[in-house]
């Protein structure tokens, strides 16, 4: 399966600033010095070398995660954030056009839903949606935020068809089967698992781990045990983390613990808090690699930006 990042931020957009980008030009600026970049090859060179955090950013969209499984020609979405607008721009452009879509949700915190009323294939009657929420019907949410004075366009204006899918324990798509579990979070939060031919991702953000995940159960085993990749929230330092306790979300190196745990091969750092620039952000990820190279020397560690692929 693949799976590309169209919104990795958490809690709230957060663009760019022109300060921001006045100051990464003047660092590449003074990276350059007194010698020319006598041609185009030369001044891509120079530009390859440069840290990422200079060269590209992290993006300031709110979570949306597309899925495309090996054995399915329909997209998999995690999550409705601000990221849904652009991923549902690019869908509408695909040849052929897909036309049938599987939404789930995490929960419906504000960054989770507030991209979809943006999200073009919505308004097209030749589409399909299918809804899933673990435990109740996610039709709710979605109609609440589309009503006056929130937004003038009304869930019912959009054309597509739309089903509203209760989860039970697991469903199948396509080749794959998808899973959920509960998480610690204010108002709770839904962690997805998954499993296509022997290939696994979790998609766990907005979770506060706590000592019940590292519980040796057989629904921790049977849930996180050695899965492929793991997208989790990693939004704190060490330090928030303890600040903030209880607020929901937890430390990068709480979610290395974590995949260390369940032998989970890659994790990749998930919900950035939107006070942190891109320096900040890269650092967090170079601390996190630190951090894990003392537990467990063949868990990957990533950091999901806007517009990565990976196939899991
Ligand atoms: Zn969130
Ligand atoms: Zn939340």
């Amino acid at each position: 399966m693949r799976m590309r990042f169209w919104g990795v931020r958490g809690s709230l957009p957060a663009p760019l600033t022109p300060a921001q980008i006045r100051s990464k030009i003047s660092a590449v600026i003074e990276r350059l010095g007194p010698a020319p970049l006598p041609d185009a090859e030369t001044r891509e060179r120079f530009l390859a070398g440069l840290p990422p955090w200079l060269f590209g950013t992290t993006g300031g969209n709110t979570p949306c995660i597309e899925v495309r499984l090996a054995g399915a020609a329909s997209p998999v979405i995690f999550d409705a954030g601000s990221g849904l607008r652009e991923l549902g721009a690019a869908l509408q452009l695909e040849r052929p056009k897909p036309l049938d879509y599987h939404l789930f949700f995490s929960h419906f915190h504000w960054d989770h839903i507030q991209g979809f009323p943006f999200f073009s294939p919505a308004y097209d009657p030749e589409v399909t949606i299918n809804f899933y929420l673990p435990e109740e019907n996610p039709s709710g949410p979605l109609d609440a935020q589309m009503r006056a004075p929130f937004f003038p366009v009304s869930l019912d204006t959009m054309r597509a068809q739309k089903n509203f899918i209760r989860l039970e324990t697991e469903i199948p798509l396509g080749e794959a089967r998808l899973r959920w579990r509960k998480m610690n979070h204010p108002g709770g939060s839904y962690a997805y698992r998954l499993d296509e031919g022997g290939r696994s991702l979790i998609y766990a953000t907005d979770s506060e781990l706590k000592p019940g995940d590292f519980a040796e159960t057989d629904a921790n085993a049977a849930f996180f045990f050695n899965a492929g990749a793991i997208v989790i929230d990693a939004q704190y330092t060490p330090g928030e983390a303890v600040n903030k306790l209880n607020w929901g979300h937890s430390s990068y190196s709480l979610a290395v613990d974590f995949a260390a745990r369940w032998g989970i091969k890659r994790i990749i750092l998930f919900h950035h808090d939107p006070a942190y620039d891109d320096r900040k952000l890269y650092h967090l990820l170079e601390a996190a690699r630190e951090y894990a190279q003392g537990k467990d020397e063949c868990l990957k560690v990533d950091m999901a930006c806007e517009g990565m692929e990976l196939d899991v």
